[in-house]
């Protein structure tokens, strides 16, 4: 069969497949992990545009039109002690990346203004440290994030690290903290490629504790750092069992002075096909495109959406640049998606609580939290 998209022939097999577990999905059903990895695995070009309408045709439906868009700040920077091996911030490694403080008031609320301005759904104050304790630093973060609250301009979003006490989430949640932006980076396999300083079991206990504080969970990884794509699937249903609410998908963008710095980029469709696949996993989580999409996908950034992605970040990310905000409003007003400013409460996501499998029969679902301390 030809495929008008790529003239190549499209396999049978796979689009039925594709078509089935599409179906299933869009019927609110879900599929297993052998399943998702045969997509995963998909290679052919036009099985993969076909992969993609149908994982458009899933974003429609639970997601509607809207796009939401989140925006970062650096509130501090740089001499971070982790030894995370994609980031610029490590103090482990030679970057030439900015170092300071804390943020002051005004630049955080400059934000907010220019956020709200280009119709941003939540601003996200975003750390470079380990983790946060309880003492003057976590009143100082209290106090920006009920500073944001009141200016009522974004929704207040954090990214602060490792959390060991209940009592520090219970607090950020008092401050006015919605959304906690903490990623499983990769699959618990591939983590400790990725960073020997923390574990993985810390940041899923970090995730309890700001379930617990009823904190909604942003959390998703970086794909390019040369984990395989059994790694990417793995990533996703362990997303999947933590009821993340927002699942960044980063593309690394390889920084120089990190041990990354080779790493050769993905391919294009290695990339939309990956989005679409986390689609098919996580239909009604928000999936959000986030660092490395201008320069891992250049003029082809317009089939995340196709791909499934309901969510951007826009502005510059943390150590890097991204391509002007207006120009990704152009984007999505080319393509008939609605960038409205909205609290976003989460109301068409089902709740997940902790410890939960995908609920089919003979789930396959590994129950990573089941590990975790
Ligand atoms: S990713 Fe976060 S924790 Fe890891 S080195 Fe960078 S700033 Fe530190």
């Amino acid at each position: 069969m030809l495929s008008t998209m790529t003239a190549q022939m499209l396999d049978a097999s796979n689009q039925i497949l594709i078509a089935e577990l599409g179906q299933r999905v869009l019927n609110g059903g879900q599929i297993t992990r052998k399943e998702a990895l045969s997509l995963f695995n998909l290679e052919n070009p036009a099985d993969i545009f076909d992969l993609l309408s149908w994982a458009n045709r899933i974003r429609g439906k639970f997601k509607g039109n809207k796009i939401h868009l989140c925006s970062i700040v650096n509130a501090k920077a740089g001499a971070c002690p982790e030894n995370c091996s994609f980031c610029a911030q490590s103090s482990h490694y030679q970057t030439g990346s900015p170092k300071y403080g804390f943020v002051d008031p005004e630049p955080v609320a400059e934000a907010a203004d220019e956020a709200n301005r280009n119709r941003v759904t939540a601003v996200g104050l975003v750390a470079a440290w380990k983790g946060l304790n309880e003492g003057p630093l976590l009143d100082e973060v209290c106090a920006r994030v009920r500073e944001l609250k009141a200016g009522g301009k974004t929704r207040p979003d954090v990214s602060l690290g490792i959390i060991k006490s209940q009592r520090v989430a219970d607090r950020l949640k008092e401050a006015g903290v919605e959304c906690y932006g903490h990623n499983l980076e990769s699959s618990r396999r591939f983590f400790p490629q990725t960073c020997t300083t923390h574990t993985y079991d810390d940041r899923l206990e970090t995730i309890g504790h700001l379930k617990k504080a009823g904190i909604k969970i942003c959390s998703g990884g970086i794909i390019g750092m040369g984990e395989t794509r059994e790694d990417r699937r793995d990533l996703a249903f362990s997303l999947k069992e933590i009821g993340a609410n927002v699942v960044p998908v980063n593309i690394l963008n390889p920084i120089p002075g990190t041990p990354f710095e080779k790493n050769e980029p993905l391919p294009v469709l290695e990339i939309v096909k990956t989005i679409a696949c986390f689609r098919f996993v996580l239909p009604r989580q928000e999936i959000m495109i986030a660092g490395g999409r201008t320069v891992n996908l250049r003029d082809a950034q317009s089939l995340i959406f196709m791909a499934g992605a309901s969510a951007m970040m826009v502005g510059n990310y943390l150590t890097t640049l991204n391509q002007p905000v207006e120009k990704d409003l152009q984007m999505l007003k080319d393509l008939g998606l609605d960038p409205s400013w909205d609290s976003h409460g989460f109301s068409d996501q089902e709740e997940i609580p902790m410890h939960r499998g995908c609920g089919k029969e003979n789930c396959e679902t590994e129950m990573e939290l089941a590990t975790a301390k």
